[in-house]
């Protein structure tokens, strides 16, 4: 029987490509996601299952967790992403209290409700998508870089209260990469969001879907603790090289 991957997020970016590459590597995946037409789409290309999907609400993750199978070996947590650019001073509270309710108490419900099916698996793994912000900053990004923090420290504290459940807990944490992450930020500008590439060479969601699969794919006694991955042309959050 194949082993079960979930991964949230699964309509676009990162969570898509990682769907994309488990499945490829031999996984039945059921993917998550709040656009049930994108998930769809992504769902049919691999053969997996779409299910709707919004971890900013405990029913909708309840749901969702309970139409999954008893046994789930991987959870890859992809969901969240950041909301506007404003300096501390002028920030906006209904885009902070969304970041964290997707970036941080997300990942807090998904972890609540499927750790019994992880349990169940006797090898399962957590996989969360983090990023440079939940460990550097930059101007105008406090909000996301408070919640990715927040995110972080979620992560810590799972790998001292699974200790000796067989449990493994993997932070990927990416800088620059190409997807929507900075569509949805800038509200759908779509100038706003190409600049934040210009000149420079982005990672795309397939460089960050490799690392999911080969840290899911280490033997069952390798943790792989935190993997950083930036494009060549990023040395730190807020400190980039660029072509002309
Ligand atoms: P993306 O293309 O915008 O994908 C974000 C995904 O999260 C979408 O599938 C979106 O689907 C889903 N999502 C957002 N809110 C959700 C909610 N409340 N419930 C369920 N799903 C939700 O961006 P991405 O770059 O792949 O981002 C994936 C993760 O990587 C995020 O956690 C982001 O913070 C992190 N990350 C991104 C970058 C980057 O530069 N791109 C760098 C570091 C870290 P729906 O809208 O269909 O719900």
């Amino acid at each position: 029987m194949n082993k079960i991957a979930v991964v949230t997020g699964a309509s676009s970016g990162i969570g898509a490509a990682s769907a994309k590459a488990l499945a490829a590597a031999g996984f039945n995946v059921y993917l998550g996601a709040r656009r049930s037409d994108r998930l769809n789409s992504v769902a049919a290309e691999i053969g997996g299952h779409a299910i709707v999907l919004d971890v900013t609400d405990t029913v909708s993750v309840e749901t969702f967790s309970a139409a999954l199978p008893e046994q789930v070996h991987v959870l890859v947590n992809s969901a969240g992403g950041a909301l506007g650019l404003n300096s501390i001073v002028e920030f906006d509270e209904r885009q902070w209290l969304q970041m964290y309710q997707s970036n941080v108490l997300g990942l807090a419900r998904m972890t609540r409700a499927l750790y019994p099916k992880l349990r169940a698996s006797t090898d399962g793994h957590l996989i969360h998508i983090g990023s440079l912000a939940g460990f550097e900053t930059y101007v105008g990004g406090g909000g996301y870089a408070a919640a990715k923090h927040a995110a972080r420290a979620i992560i810590e504290t799972l790998r001292l209260e699974w200790l000796g459940q067989q449990l493994r807990v993997t932070t990927i944490d990416p800088g620059m990469v190409e997807t929507e992450f900075s569509m949805v930020r800038f509200g759908g500008n779509a100038e706003r969001a190409a600049n934040v590439y210009a000149g420079m060479r982005p990672l795309h969601a397939q460089d960050i879907a490799d690392a999911v699969v080969w840290a899911t794919t280490r033997p069952a006694h390798v943790n792989v603790d935190q993997i950083v991955i930036r494009p060549t042309d990023q040395a730190r959050a807020d400190k980039v090289f660029r072509r002309g």
